[in-house]
Protein backbone atom coordinates (compact mmCIF):
# COMPACT_ATOMS: atom_id res chain seq x y z
CA UNK A 1 0.00 0.00 0.00
CA UNK A 2 1.06 3.58 -0.97
CA UNK A 3 0.67 6.76 0.75
CA UNK A 4 1.39 10.63 0.00
CA UNK A 5 4.39 12.36 0.28
CA UNK A 6 2.69 14.90 3.71
CA UNK A 7 1.50 11.77 4.92
CA UNK A 8 4.56 10.15 4.86
CA UNK A 9 6.09 13.06 7.03
CA UNK A 10 3.77 13.22 9.26
CA UNK A 11 5.00 9.57 9.87
CA UNK A 12 8.61 10.59 9.95
CA UNK A 13 7.98 13.61 12.55
CA UNK A 14 5.83 11.26 14.62
CA UNK A 15 9.33 9.41 14.60
CA UNK A 16 11.35 12.25 15.19
CA UNK A 17 12.71 12.79 12.05
CA UNK A 18 12.94 16.46 11.00
CA UNK A 19 10.84 17.87 7.93
CA UNK A 20 9.89 21.08 6.35
CA UNK A 21 6.82 22.84 7.55
CA UNK A 22 3.54 21.74 5.44
CA UNK A 23 -0.34 21.42 5.17
CA UNK A 24 -2.18 19.90 2.97
CA UNK A 25 -4.86 21.42 0.67
CA UNK A 26 -7.79 20.28 -1.32
CA UNK A 27 -8.53 23.83 -2.96
CA UNK A 28 -6.15 26.88 -4.30
CA UNK A 29 -8.06 29.23 -1.63
CA UNK A 30 -6.71 26.49 0.58
CA UNK A 31 -3.31 27.00 -0.58
CA UNK A 32 -2.84 30.54 -0.42
CA UNK A 33 -4.44 30.36 3.43
CA UNK A 34 -1.74 27.79 4.11
CA UNK A 35 0.87 29.75 2.76
CA UNK A 36 -0.09 32.78 4.68
CA UNK A 37 -0.57 30.60 7.70
CA UNK A 38 2.90 29.42 7.01
CA UNK A 39 4.60 32.82 6.71
CA UNK A 40 7.83 33.42 5.34
CA UNK A 41 9.16 34.40 2.43
CA UNK A 42 9.32 31.08 0.16
CA UNK A 43 7.00 27.88 -0.51
CA UNK A 44 7.24 24.88 -2.21
CA UNK A 45 4.25 23.95 -4.03
CA UNK A 46 3.78 20.63 -4.08
CA UNK A 47 1.57 17.59 -6.33
CA UNK A 48 0.46 14.96 -4.01
CA UNK A 49 0.00 11.66 -6.16
CA UNK A 50 1.02 7.96 -5.08
CA UNK A 51 4.24 8.48 -7.50
CA UNK A 52 7.17 10.10 -7.46
CA UNK A 53 9.01 11.96 -9.85
CA UNK A 54 6.69 15.12 -9.84
CA UNK A 55 9.48 17.82 -9.75
CA UNK A 56 10.50 16.92 -13.41
CA UNK A 57 6.90 16.49 -14.66
CA UNK A 58 5.86 20.14 -12.94
CA UNK A 59 4.67 19.01 -9.99
CA UNK A 60 6.92 20.74 -7.09
CA UNK A 61 7.18 24.35 -7.48
CA UNK A 62 8.61 27.17 -5.81
CA UNK A 63 7.04 30.32 -4.90
CA UNK A 64 8.13 34.09 -4.10
CA UNK A 65 5.25 35.47 -3.29
CA UNK A 66 1.20 34.63 -2.29
CA UNK A 67 0.48 35.22 -6.03
CA UNK A 68 2.69 32.58 -7.09
CA UNK A 69 1.33 30.33 -4.67
CA UNK A 70 -1.94 30.85 -6.36
CA UNK A 71 -0.66 30.66 -9.41
CA UNK A 72 0.89 27.68 -8.97
CA UNK A 73 -1.66 25.82 -6.74
CA UNK A 74 -3.92 26.47 -9.84
CA UNK A 75 -1.79 25.38 -12.16
CA UNK A 76 -1.03 21.94 -10.19
CA UNK A 77 -4.31 21.39 -8.67
CA UNK A 78 -6.33 19.21 -11.86
CA UNK A 79 -3.53 18.53 -13.56
CA UNK A 80 -2.93 15.52 -15.49
CA UNK A 81 0.84 14.65 -14.16
CA UNK A 82 2.98 12.49 -15.98
CA UNK A 83 6.38 10.90 -14.44
CA UNK A 84 8.07 7.88 -14.85
CA UNK A 85 6.15 6.06 -12.60
CA UNK A 86 2.88 7.72 -13.24
CA UNK A 87 2.19 5.64 -16.95
CA UNK A 88 1.85 7.33 -20.12
CA UNK A 89 -1.66 8.48 -18.69
CA UNK A 90 -0.51 10.20 -15.74
CA UNK A 91 -2.09 11.15 -12.41
CA UNK A 92 -5.08 13.38 -11.82
CA UNK A 93 -3.59 15.83 -8.59
CA UNK A 94 -6.26 15.93 -6.66
CA UNK A 95 -4.14 17.21 -3.30
CA UNK A 96 -1.45 19.65 -2.76
CA UNK A 97 1.17 20.45 0.00
CA UNK A 98 2.04 23.54 0.93
CA UNK A 99 5.41 24.31 2.44
CA UNK A 100 7.82 26.46 3.86
CA UNK A 101 10.64 26.70 1.32
CA UNK A 102 14.01 25.21 2.40
CA UNK A 103 17.72 26.49 1.09
CA UNK A 104 19.53 23.84 0.17
CA UNK A 105 23.21 23.00 0.48
CA UNK A 106 23.30 19.47 -0.31
CA UNK A 107 20.83 16.43 -1.09
CA UNK A 108 21.39 13.24 -0.10
CA UNK A 109 19.55 10.04 -1.19
CA UNK A 110 18.59 7.55 2.03
CA UNK A 111 16.03 4.80 2.22
CA UNK A 112 15.30 1.25 4.01
CA UNK A 113 14.27 -1.63 2.17
CA UNK A 114 13.80 -5.22 2.08
CA UNK A 115 16.13 -7.09 0.17
CA UNK A 116 15.02 -10.40 -1.31
CA UNK A 117 18.46 -11.66 -2.22
CA UNK A 118 19.53 -11.05 1.49
CA UNK A 119 16.48 -12.07 3.00
CA UNK A 120 17.65 -8.64 5.25
CA UNK A 121 16.22 -5.26 5.71
CA UNK A 122 19.12 -2.64 3.59
CA UNK A 123 19.67 0.58 4.36
CA UNK A 124 20.74 2.32 1.13
CA UNK A 125 22.39 5.92 0.54
CA UNK A 126 23.88 7.90 -1.84
CA UNK A 127 25.65 11.56 -2.38
CA UNK A 128 23.53 11.72 -5.98
CA UNK A 129 20.62 13.16 -3.98
CA UNK A 130 17.23 14.38 -5.51
CA UNK A 131 18.10 12.47 -8.91
CA UNK A 132 16.12 9.11 -9.67
CA UNK A 133 17.99 6.28 -8.10
CA UNK A 134 17.40 3.48 -10.51
CA UNK A 135 19.33 6.45 -12.88
CA UNK A 136 22.29 6.41 -10.62
CA UNK A 137 22.21 2.76 -9.70
CA UNK A 138 23.05 1.96 -13.46
CA UNK A 139 25.57 4.91 -14.70
CA UNK A 140 27.33 5.06 -11.35
CA UNK A 141 26.39 2.22 -9.27
CA UNK A 142 29.89 2.64 -6.69
CA UNK A 143 27.75 5.76 -5.63
CA UNK A 144 25.24 3.90 -3.76
CA UNK A 145 25.97 2.47 -0.46
CA UNK A 146 24.60 -0.16 1.67
CA UNK A 147 24.00 -1.94 4.88
CA UNK A 148 22.28 -5.02 5.65
CA UNK A 149 20.48 -4.82 9.22
CA UNK A 150 20.75 -7.60 11.25
CA UNK A 151 16.91 -7.73 13.38
CA UNK A 152 17.89 -8.46 16.19
CA UNK A 153 20.35 -6.03 16.99
CA UNK A 154 18.90 -3.23 14.19
CA UNK A 155 21.09 -0.27 12.69
CA UNK A 156 23.89 0.03 14.50
CA UNK A 157 26.07 3.24 15.33
CA UNK A 158 28.60 1.94 13.31
CA UNK A 159 26.71 0.82 10.42
CA UNK A 160 24.95 4.79 10.51
CA UNK A 161 28.10 6.50 10.62
CA UNK A 162 29.64 4.46 8.19
CA UNK A 163 26.81 5.54 5.81
CA UNK A 164 26.80 8.95 6.71
CA UNK A 165 30.36 9.65 5.94
CA UNK A 166 30.35 7.07 2.80
CA UNK A 167 28.04 10.18 1.63
CA UNK A 168 30.27 12.63 2.07
CA UNK A 169 27.91 14.36 5.16
CA UNK A 170 30.18 17.08 6.51
CA UNK A 171 31.67 16.31 9.91
CA UNK A 172 29.51 18.79 11.79
CA UNK A 173 26.36 17.04 10.71
CA UNK A 174 27.32 13.53 11.24
CA UNK A 175 25.67 13.35 14.30
CA UNK A 176 22.46 14.42 12.83
CA UNK A 177 22.79 12.30 10.10
CA UNK A 178 23.81 9.55 12.12
CA UNK A 179 20.31 10.06 14.37
CA UNK A 180 18.32 10.70 10.96
CA UNK A 181 19.26 7.23 9.59
CA UNK A 182 18.47 5.15 13.02
CA UNK A 183 14.66 6.97 13.26
CA UNK A 184 14.30 5.90 9.50
CA UNK A 185 15.47 2.41 10.03
CA UNK A 186 13.12 2.50 13.66
CA UNK A 187 10.29 3.77 11.65
CA UNK A 188 10.46 1.25 8.62
CA UNK A 189 10.07 -1.25 11.61
CA UNK A 190 7.47 -0.08 13.60
CA UNK A 191 5.63 0.65 10.39
CA UNK A 192 5.55 -2.60 8.76
CA UNK A 193 7.04 -0.78 5.72
CA UNK A 194 8.51 -2.36 2.67
CA UNK A 195 10.10 1.04 1.61
CA UNK A 196 11.15 3.92 3.14
CA UNK A 197 12.85 6.09 1.15
CA UNK A 198 13.65 10.06 1.80
CA UNK A 199 15.21 11.43 -1.56
CA UNK A 200 16.58 14.24 -1.20
CA UNK A 201 17.61 14.17 2.59
CA UNK A 202 18.92 17.60 2.55
CA UNK A 203 21.86 19.50 4.53
CA UNK A 204 19.72 22.85 4.75
CA UNK A 205 22.44 25.98 4.21
CA UNK A 206 23.63 26.61 7.49
CA UNK A 207 23.84 30.40 9.08
CA UNK A 208 26.45 32.36 10.68
CA UNK A 209 28.43 29.57 10.33
CA UNK A 210 26.74 27.39 12.13
CA UNK A 211 25.70 23.81 10.16
CA UNK A 212 22.38 23.45 8.79
CA UNK A 213 19.27 21.17 9.80
CA UNK A 214 19.64 17.53 8.32
CA UNK A 215 15.70 17.32 6.38
CA UNK A 216 13.32 15.37 4.91
CA UNK A 217 12.58 16.86 2.29
CA UNK A 218 10.70 13.57 0.29
CA UNK A 219 9.41 11.06 1.78
CA UNK A 220 8.19 8.10 -0.13
CA UNK A 221 6.61 4.78 1.66
CA UNK A 222 5.62 1.58 0.89
CA UNK A 223 3.49 -0.80 3.06
CA UNK A 224 3.57 -4.95 3.16
CA UNK A 225 -0.13 -5.43 2.83
CA UNK A 226 0.18 -8.68 4.40
CA UNK A 227 0.90 -6.65 7.61
CA UNK A 228 -2.16 -3.85 7.34
CA UNK A 229 -4.59 -5.80 9.69
CA UNK A 230 -2.32 -4.55 12.45
CA UNK A 231 -1.24 -1.14 11.06
CA UNK A 232 -4.60 0.99 11.59
CA UNK A 233 -3.21 4.18 11.50
CA UNK A 234 -1.40 3.40 8.09
CA UNK A 235 -4.69 1.67 6.50
CA UNK A 236 -6.44 5.46 7.74
CA UNK A 237 -4.48 7.10 5.00
CA UNK A 238 -5.54 5.00 2.26
CA UNK A 239 -6.44 6.96 -0.75
CA UNK A 240 -8.57 5.18 -3.20
CA UNK A 241 -8.72 8.36 -5.52
CA UNK A 242 -5.15 6.79 -6.19
CA UNK A 243 -5.96 3.35 -6.65
CA UNK A 244 -7.18 1.11 -9.88
CA UNK A 245 -11.06 0.72 -9.32
CA UNK A 246 -10.88 -2.37 -10.36
CA UNK A 247 -8.27 -4.04 -8.11
CA UNK A 248 -10.45 -2.50 -5.12
CA UNK A 249 -13.59 -4.06 -6.46
CA UNK A 250 -11.32 -7.21 -6.19
CA UNK A 251 -10.11 -6.87 -2.77
CA UNK A 252 -13.77 -6.39 -1.59
CA UNK A 253 -14.43 -9.87 -2.80
CA UNK A 254 -10.62 -11.00 -1.26
CA UNK A 255 -9.49 -11.42 -5.21
CA UNK A 256 -6.02 -11.01 -5.99
CA UNK A 257 -6.46 -9.05 -9.16
CA UNK A 258 -3.97 -6.72 -11.22
CA UNK A 259 -5.14 -5.13 -14.65
CA UNK A 260 -1.92 -5.49 -16.90
CA UNK A 261 -2.49 -4.71 -20.89
CA UNK A 262 -3.01 -7.74 -23.01
CA UNK A 263 -5.94 -8.83 -24.21
CA UNK A 264 -6.42 -12.36 -22.82
CA UNK A 265 -8.56 -12.49 -19.50
CA UNK A 266 -7.24 -15.44 -16.98
CA UNK A 267 -8.93 -17.12 -14.27
CA UNK A 268 -6.78 -19.16 -11.79
CA UNK A 269 -7.03 -20.97 -8.47
CA UNK A 270 -3.12 -20.35 -6.79
CA UNK A 271 -1.21 -17.52 -7.00
CA UNK A 272 1.79 -19.83 -8.82
CA UNK A 273 -0.53 -21.30 -11.42
CA UNK A 274 -1.90 -17.71 -12.34
CA UNK A 275 1.80 -16.97 -13.12
CA UNK A 276 2.76 -20.06 -15.04
CA UNK A 277 -0.47 -19.38 -16.88
CA UNK A 278 0.59 -15.61 -17.81
CA UNK A 279 3.83 -17.19 -18.70
CA UNK A 280 2.37 -19.83 -21.19
CA UNK A 281 0.08 -16.63 -23.00
CA UNK A 282 2.83 -15.37 -23.60
CA UNK A 283 5.28 -18.24 -24.38
CA UNK A 284 1.88 -18.72 -27.65
CA UNK A 285 2.71 -15.22 -28.67
CA UNK A 286 -0.18 -13.48 -26.68
CA UNK A 287 -0.60 -10.95 -23.45
CA UNK A 288 -2.20 -11.81 -20.67
CA UNK A 289 -5.21 -9.02 -19.71
CA UNK A 290 -4.66 -9.05 -15.95
CA UNK A 291 -3.59 -11.66 -13.08
CA UNK A 292 -6.16 -13.43 -11.17
CA UNK A 293 -6.05 -15.74 -8.36
CA UNK A 294 -9.63 -16.62 -6.85
CA UNK A 295 -8.06 -18.30 -4.05
CA UNK A 296 -8.82 -22.04 -2.90
CA UNK A 297 -11.97 -21.57 -1.74
CA UNK A 298 -13.84 -19.95 -4.78
CA UNK A 299 -17.46 -19.76 -4.58
CA UNK A 300 -20.10 -19.51 -7.37
CA UNK A 301 -20.50 -16.02 -6.34
CA UNK A 302 -16.47 -15.34 -6.17
CA UNK A 303 -16.18 -16.97 -9.72
CA UNK A 304 -19.13 -14.95 -11.49
CA UNK A 305 -17.47 -11.80 -9.52
CA UNK A 306 -14.07 -12.34 -10.89
CA UNK A 307 -15.70 -13.12 -14.33
CA UNK A 308 -17.57 -9.35 -14.19
CA UNK A 309 -14.07 -7.66 -12.96
CA UNK A 310 -12.26 -8.93 -16.27
CA UNK A 311 -15.01 -8.19 -18.54
CA UNK A 312 -14.70 -4.70 -17.23
CA UNK A 313 -11.72 -4.55 -19.13
CA UNK A 314 -12.94 -3.82 -22.95
CA UNK A 315 -9.52 -5.07 -24.24
CA UNK A 316 -10.31 -8.32 -23.25
CA UNK A 317 -11.40 -10.33 -25.86
CA UNK A 318 -11.06 -14.19 -24.69
CA UNK A 319 -11.08 -15.44 -21.29
CA UNK A 320 -8.55 -18.43 -20.35
CA UNK A 321 -9.83 -20.31 -17.03
CA UNK A 322 -7.05 -22.68 -15.58
CA UNK A 323 -8.41 -24.68 -12.60
CA UNK A 324 -6.63 -27.47 -10.67
CA UNK A 325 -8.99 -28.85 -8.32
CA UNK A 326 -7.65 -30.11 -5.14
CA UNK A 327 -9.21 -28.74 -1.85
CA UNK A 328 -11.38 -27.22 -4.98
CA UNK A 329 -13.32 -29.75 -7.03
CA UNK A 330 -13.87 -29.27 -10.80
CA UNK A 331 -17.42 -29.71 -10.44
CA UNK A 332 -18.27 -26.84 -8.47
CA UNK A 333 -15.95 -24.40 -10.63
CA UNK A 334 -17.81 -25.65 -13.32
CA UNK A 335 -21.09 -24.63 -11.82
CA UNK A 336 -19.28 -20.87 -10.83
CA UNK A 337 -18.35 -20.92 -14.52
CA UNK A 338 -21.52 -21.46 -16.30
CA UNK A 339 -23.75 -19.04 -13.74
CA UNK A 340 -20.84 -16.11 -14.67
CA UNK A 341 -21.15 -16.64 -18.21
CA UNK A 342 -24.84 -16.76 -18.31
CA UNK A 343 -25.29 -13.49 -15.47
CA UNK A 344 -22.45 -11.52 -17.36
CA UNK A 345 -24.04 -12.29 -20.89
CA UNK A 346 -20.18 -13.50 -21.66
CA UNK A 347 -19.81 -12.42 -25.61
CA UNK A 348 -15.81 -13.30 -26.21
CA UNK A 349 -14.55 -17.03 -26.17
CA UNK A 350 -13.74 -18.81 -23.19
CA UNK A 351 -11.73 -21.60 -23.07
CA UNK A 352 -11.61 -23.87 -19.61
CA UNK A 353 -9.05 -26.14 -18.72
CA UNK A 354 -9.91 -28.37 -15.83
CA UNK A 355 -7.76 -30.57 -14.23
CA UNK A 356 -7.84 -32.87 -10.30
CA UNK A 357 -10.87 -33.39 -8.16
CA UNK A 358 -13.92 -34.70 -9.98
CA UNK A 359 -12.66 -33.28 -13.42
CA UNK A 360 -14.88 -35.19 -15.49
CA UNK A 361 -17.76 -34.39 -13.90
CA UNK A 362 -17.01 -30.60 -14.31
CA UNK A 363 -16.42 -30.93 -17.89
CA UNK A 364 -19.79 -32.93 -18.24
CA UNK A 365 -21.50 -30.09 -16.44
CA UNK A 366 -19.76 -27.35 -18.75
CA UNK A 367 -20.26 -29.69 -21.88
CA UNK A 368 -24.21 -29.93 -20.76
CA UNK A 369 -24.91 -26.12 -20.38
CA UNK A 370 -24.91 -25.22 -24.20
CA UNK A 371 -22.99 -22.71 -23.69
CA UNK A 372 -19.77 -21.85 -26.35
CA UNK A 373 -17.20 -23.33 -23.96
CA UNK A 374 -13.68 -24.46 -25.57
CA UNK A 375 -12.45 -26.96 -23.35
CA UNK A 376 -9.05 -27.80 -22.96
CA UNK A 377 -6.56 -30.52 -22.01
CA UNK A 378 -3.20 -29.52 -21.18
CA UNK A 379 -1.69 -25.77 -20.25
CA UNK A 380 -0.51 -25.62 -24.06
CA UNK A 381 -3.36 -26.76 -25.49
CA UNK A 382 -5.25 -24.24 -23.59
CA UNK A 383 -3.05 -21.53 -24.43
CA UNK A 384 -3.13 -22.31 -28.17
CA UNK A 385 -6.81 -22.76 -28.48
CA UNK A 386 -7.10 -18.62 -26.71
CA UNK A 387 -4.52 -17.11 -28.48
CA UNK A 388 -6.16 -18.91 -32.14
CA UNK A 389 -9.87 -17.64 -30.55
CA UNK A 390 -8.61 -14.10 -30.02
CA UNK A 391 -6.78 -13.97 -33.38
P1 LIG B 1 9.79 14.16 -6.66
O1 LIG B 1 10.27 14.81 -7.92
O2 LIG B 1 8.43 13.55 -6.83
O3 LIG B 1 10.77 13.20 -6.11
O4 LIG B 1 9.56 15.35 -5.60
P2 LIG B 1 10.56 15.99 -4.52
O5 LIG B 1 9.79 16.25 -3.30
O6 LIG B 1 11.78 15.16 -4.32
O7 LIG B 1 10.97 17.38 -5.16
C1 LIG B 1 11.74 17.45 -6.34
C2 LIG B 1 12.86 18.45 -6.20
O8 LIG B 1 12.35 19.73 -5.93
C3 LIG B 1 13.82 18.16 -5.05
O9 LIG B 1 14.81 17.23 -5.38
C4 LIG B 1 14.40 19.54 -4.78
O10 LIG B 1 15.52 19.75 -5.62
C5 LIG B 1 13.28 20.48 -5.19
N1 LIG B 1 12.66 21.02 -3.96
C6 LIG B 1 11.69 20.45 -3.20
N2 LIG B 1 11.41 21.19 -2.11
C7 LIG B 1 12.28 22.25 -2.15
C8 LIG B 1 12.52 23.38 -1.29
O11 LIG B 1 11.91 23.55 -0.24
N3 LIG B 1 13.49 24.27 -1.69
C9 LIG B 1 14.20 24.11 -2.84
N4 LIG B 1 15.11 25.01 -3.15
N5 LIG B 1 13.99 23.07 -3.66
C10 LIG B 1 13.05 22.16 -3.33
MN1 LIG C 1 11.87 13.00 -4.43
Amino acid sequence: MKIHEYQGKEILRKFGVSTPRGIPCFSVDEAVKAAEKLGGKIWVVKAQIHAGGRGKGGGVKLAKSLDEVRAHASAILGMQLKTHQTGPAGQKVRRLLIEDGAAIEKEYYVAALTDRATQQVAMMASSEGGMDIEEVAHKTPEKIIKVFVDPLVGLTDAQALALAKGIGVPEASIPQAVDTLKKLYTCYMETDASLAEINPLILEAGVDGKPGNIKALDAKFNFDANALYRQPEIVAYRDLDEEDADEIEASKFDLAYISLDGNIGCLVNGAGLAMATMDTIKLFGAEPANFLDVGGGATTEKVTEAFKIMLKNPKVKGILVNIFGGIMKCDTIAAGIIAAARETHLSVPLVVRMKGTNEDLGKQILAASGLPIIAADTMADAATKIVAAVK
